[in-house]
């Protein structure tokens, strides 16, 4: 299960520079007006900006974020009423009159926090006008509001916007790093997983998270369809099965990953022990335990190809030569 973190600034993976500017600028109290957070889709953009938002209204008059007083905890349940968050990805979120809507509001003193911080996630889209409709605002900013735009690329804001933020650059943690993240995410992850996890997707953490989330029932689907077109030592249908594979990298590791927890099953059934797995169940009376591992051994050597730059193309073909001789 995922499960919600709190977390604090020094507890965000990796880019140590990045941190260290932020925790200097956050101690000092010149924190900048603006800022722009770069970085691939999953660096973590999102994360970092909720953390200087919660720095933002947070009541503390020690270390900021505290993670304790009401403004953090408002900020954590989402619903601090001096923290706006405009989003790119909902429809409107980024016109021109939204920002002007912003802009206004952000000359109105803060509710009951120290400052009024504006989140403008994924700023991609934004066009060139509602990009200049911000830029007045950036350009004399009210005491006591920061803006925090994230963005994959800096270079997608006018250089004008630019030249008035604070850009800070992300890049994903080695894959070590992500893995020992993930980990407090997924408590119920083995070591293994989480480190295929993160090889796979070469440390990016939200990329992992939504392998993870997404498309582990069709994953399952698929596997269990796979094992029996190998009892039934049906070739065709197998290839056809196998070929689905190719639809992306992440996906094929989590066929793989249902598949070997599949022959796990399978050898419980094989040796008289209970199974929830009604195509364990059917395997195990057809294959002895010795071909059951066997087939565990070649999907343990599937998973490490996959790791290699296979082309996926003819990864599924190359499966079914391997699975259909079980
Ligand atoms: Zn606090």
């Amino acid at each position: 299960m995922k499960a919600k973190i709190k977390m604090y600034l020094s507890e965000f993976v990796s880019n140590d520079t990045v941190k260290e500017e932020l925790a200097q600028a956050m101690q000092s109290g010149l924190f900048p007006h603006a800022l722009i957070i770069d970085g691939a889709k999953g660096t973590g953009k999102k994360t970092l900006a909720g953390i200087i938002a919660e720095y933002c209204v947070c009541l503390s008059d020690d270390v900021k974020p505290c993670g304790k007083c009401s403004g953090c905890l408002k900020a954590m349940h989402r619903c601090h009423p001096d923290i706006y968050i405009a989003d790119g990805n909902v429809s409107g979120s980024l016109s021109i009159e939204s920002i002007r809507n912003m802009r206004s509001d952000a000359y109105i003193m803060p509710n009951e926090a120290p400052k009024k911080v504006y989140l403008v996630i994924d700023c991609d889209k934004m066009l060139p006008p509602a990009q200049n409709a911000l830029l007045k605002v950036l350009e004399e900013p009210p005491a006591d509001v920061v803006f925090v735009l994230t963005v994959t690329s800096a270079n997608m804001m006018l250089q004008t916007v630019r030249s008035r933020s604070r850009i800070y650059t992300l890049y994903p943690p080695s894959p070590e790093q992500a893995a020992e993240y993930l980990k407090n995410i997924y408590p119920d992850k083995n070591d293994r997983e989480l480190m295929d996890a993160a090889v796979l997707t070469d440390g990016n953490i939200g990329q992992a998270i939504q392998n993870f989330e997404t498309g582990s029932e069709e994953a399952k689907a698929l596997a269990d369809e796979i094992l029996t077109a190998i009892t039934e030592k049906r070739e065709y249908p197998l290839l056809l099965l196998t070929n689905n594979l190719s639809k992306s990298r992440e996906f094929a590791a989590k066929v793989l990953d249902c598949l070997l927890d599949d022959a796990g099953e399978c050898i419980r059934a094989a040796s008289g022990l209970e199974t929830n797995s009604k195509a364990a169940e059917i395997v195990a009376e057809r294959l002895s335990v010795r071909r059951i591992c066997q087939l565990a051994e070649n999907i343990s050597d599937a998973k490490n190809v996959l790791k290699t730059n296979v082309n996926l193309n003819f990864f599924g073909t190359w499966l079914c030569a391997v699975l259909k001789d079980n």
